[in-house]
């Protein structure tokens, strides 16, 4: 890899860091199962020790054991139960490591287009799939597959997600209203290797975040903004991997600075925030978020601090009590609230499509609706 990114590069690859950590996570194991009983996907019959082998490196996995680390959402709710600091998620992600040539054909469908280390066959796809999205979506498709070279104070990064047409616009539309100076960065292209991280696929996540970050590098930005809690994460980790000093916040975060652009008004009633696993309750995107839906509307208690809040998509479909229980979530939302307002473009975009009762939308959206609401009046 050529250019600033080698000058600043950690000296360990995700690959080799696994490798180190692994073993001493086995070596703290004290086999309580705690990260097991508050795992939501489901699991075999195995206990920890036969996890905990087949994590080794160079130890089989067993057949049901691979099939627990297709199902694993990385969620992380193993984490914080465990009285050694153990990341299970991790451990859980090298088996998928371990795994990745036998991975199932749902998760490789997923990396098909995304990334810059595509065969043949997923170049021509790639090429393909975006040369309809820019047919199909004609206003955002100067945005589509962007690499600014110019600099901004504030980068609007959607990665992958730019084809999430509504949330897109939603944010175009604010940003323009706040008159913020971005600009956008945005595709398949400029992936920022969460999706390929999560499935254990290390060194094209590496790969991805070393591209991303020449890209940001670039733009040189004050502020990088995203919609999806999983490209925070990445971005986040090209902050502290290369010590740049652009701070990174969520879409909602970055309004709710600027809160006092909108109109605070209540133009809904009760609604329900979904927590994504990453942006927890108490986290700066968290409270950002609930105190947009406070000012918007009223702000549901949730139903259960234990119960289902995932939305699933990081097993890419294997597990088969994937729907069931994201229908059994929505229904205790509905004891709760007629709302559900994510604060996660993934979550948003999974949970939205379920047929239920229940009104999913991007916590964003508020923002939007309050504009809607006074030029309404104002008419
Ligand atoms: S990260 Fe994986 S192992 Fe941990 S709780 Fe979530 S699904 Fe279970
Ligand atoms: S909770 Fe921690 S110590 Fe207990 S079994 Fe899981 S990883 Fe091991």
């Amino acid at each position: 890899m050529a250019g600033r990114a080698d000058k600043n590069r950690r000296s360990l690859s995700t690959k080799e860091l696994m490798k180190n950590l692994v073993p001493q996570y086995i070596d703290q194991c004290i086999q309580c199962h705690r990260c097991m009983d508050v795992c939501p996907v489901t699991k075999g019959s195995f206990k920890i020790n036969e996890l905990n082998d087949a994590t080794k490196q160079g130890f089989d996995v067993p057949p049901e054991i691979q099939e627990f680390a297709f199902n694993c959402v990385q969620c992380g709710k193993c984490v914080p139960v465990c009285p050694a600091n153990i990341r299970r998620d991790y451990m859980v992600r090298y088996i998928k490591f371990k795994l990745r040539e036998q991975k199932p054909w749902t998760y490789k469908r997923y990396l098909f287009i995304k990334g810059p280390n595509l065969g043949s066959l997923g170049r021509i796809a790639q090429k393909l799939f975006i040369s309809l999205k820019k047919i199909s979506v004609r206003d955002l498709a100067c945005f589509f597959e962007t690499a600014p070279l110019k600099k901004a104070e504030v980068l609007f990064y959607p990665g992958c997600y730019i084809y999430s047409k509504k949330t897109v616009r939603q944010t175009l539309r604010l940003l323009d209203y706040i008159g913020c100076p971005y600009t956008v960065l945005g595709g398949v292209t400029s992936c920022c290797g969460a999706p390929h991280m999560l499935q254990g696929e290390f060194d094209s996540a590496d790969h991805c975040l070393e591209l991303l970050y020449e890209k940001i590098k670039a733009i040189d930005p004050k502020i990088v903004i995203t919609a999806c809690a999983e490209c925070y994460v990445a971005v986040a980790q090209i902050k502290t991997t290369y010590n740049e000093k652009f701070e990174v916040l969520s879409v909602v975060e970055y309004l709710q600075r600027n809160s006092s652009e909108f109109p605070n008004i209540k133009i809904r009633g009760k609604i329900l925030l979904h927590d994504s696993c990453r942006f927890s309750k108490d986290s700066p995107q968290g409270s950002a978020a609930r105190h947009a839906i406070s000012t918007f509307g009223e702000l549901g208690e949730a139903p259960s601090a234990q119960g289902p809040s995932c939305c699933y998509q990081w097993n890419h479909g294997c597990d088969q009590g994937n729907t069931a229980r994201r229908i059994a979530y929505l229904a205790e939302v509905k004891n709760v609230a007629p709302t559900l307002a994510c604060n996660c473009l993934t979550c948003y975009e999974e949970l939205k499509k379920l047929r239920t009762d229940v009104e999913v939308i991007d916590v964003l959206q508020l923002f939007t609706e309050s504009l809607d609401n006074a030029q309404r009046k104002e008419r």
